[in-house]
């Protein structure tokens, strides 16, 4: 396989581009494409901004370095989980993601999930379901709930995560299983800032998994291997799994899902219920916007673990 660009030997072939190149080319390729997304889907400018959510994971750090060459203003925020599961997840991504920004003299913020609240995220999950479920559901409200504080407090534009097009295909894929259609409406590469809801954005969100690990690894990205111990069995991994399988026997398949999801979208598809979504008003616990009647979830979540011993 050549580069289509140079003729020299390819170390990436994209088949659902009819695109191969060699590294030098590729390393080129994926932050001019990325470049592009921002513009096309107006993500944000120069001029504001951008807070990357940073998980020590190829995405996120190649998003940041990404971010950086273009010369975007992109500081990080690294959330501390207080995560072990016997590889000690969270104290390695941690120490992988203050080396990248160090390295590069780039600012990273870091939020001790633990000095925070009182408790680590595996705590916050026994003490609210006896550890019953997962932890995710409580990861992702404290996630949210520390993302959107930091941004407002520190005066971001913008919040930018690394969720890349299989990841976006998994959500999308459960989404239309289940028809939720308030969710769909939501899923896209931006999602508009809403009565104190930092604007969120996604700009790798049309780059195959795979495309990002080879950005990574050929850039000498140094990222965290392991994925979250609590990630195992989850749903969106099997999803995964059958859209890849999807994949194989169609190169383009996933890309295509979303991109046609995305059109349908803004043809309205969905719009009808958007007159619906509900109001959204400050929580009388922390201040940030929520959608429940009274405390928002995260709050909720706070009240319910607080007396319980761990
Ligand atoms: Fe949090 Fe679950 Fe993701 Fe682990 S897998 S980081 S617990 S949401
Ligand atoms: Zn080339
Ligand atoms: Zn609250």
């Amino acid at each position: 396989m050549r580069c289509r660009k140079c003729g020299g030997k390819a170390v990436i072939n994209m088949p659902q581009h009819r695109l191969a190149l060699c590294k030098e080319h590729y390393l080129a390729w994926l932050p001019e494409q990325t470049e592009r997304f921002i513009k096309k889907y107006r993500m944000f400018t120069r001029a504001e901004k951008v807070l990357v959510a940073v998980s020590g994971g190829k995405d996120s750090l190649s998003l940041w370095d990404i971010l950086h060459r273009l010369g975007y203003q992109a500081d990080g925020l690294y959330i501390a989980l207080g995560i072990d599961g016997g590889v000690n997840y969270s104290a390695e991504s941690q120490r992988l993601t203050e080396k990248f920004a160090a390295e590069r003299g780039l600012t990273l913020h870091v939020v001790d999930v633990r000095a925070e609240t009182g408790k680590t995220i595996p705590e916050w999950a026994e003490a609210t379901w006896r550890g019953r479920e997962k932890p995710c559901a409580v990861c992702g409200l404290v996630k949210r709930h520390e993302m959107n504080r930091i941004a407002r407090d520190l005066g971001y534009d913008v919040l930018a995560t690394g969720h890349n097009l299989d990841d976006e295909a998994a959500v999308l894929f459960g989404n239309t299983l289940a028809w939720a259609g308030e969710y769909l409406l939501r899923q896209g590469p931006v999602l508009e800032e809403r009565g104190g809801l930092a604007r969120k954005v996604k700009p790798l969100c049309r780059f195959y998994e795979r495309e990002m690990a080879a950005y990574a690894l050929l850039r000498g990205i140094e990222y965290i291997y392991e994925e979250c111990p609590f990630s195992a069995g989850a749903t969106s991994l099997y999803y995964k799994e059958l859209l890849n399988r999807l994949e194989n026997d169609r190169p383009g398949t996933k890309l295509a899902f979303y991109l046609n999801f995305l059109e349908a979208r803004r043809a309205g598809l969905f719009a009808e219920r958007s007159e619906v979504q509900q109001a959204l008003h400050p929580c009388p616990g922390c201040g940030q916007p929520t959608s429940a009647p009274g405390l928002c979830s995260y709050c909720r979540m706070i009240e319910k673990g607080r007396d319980s011993q761990v």
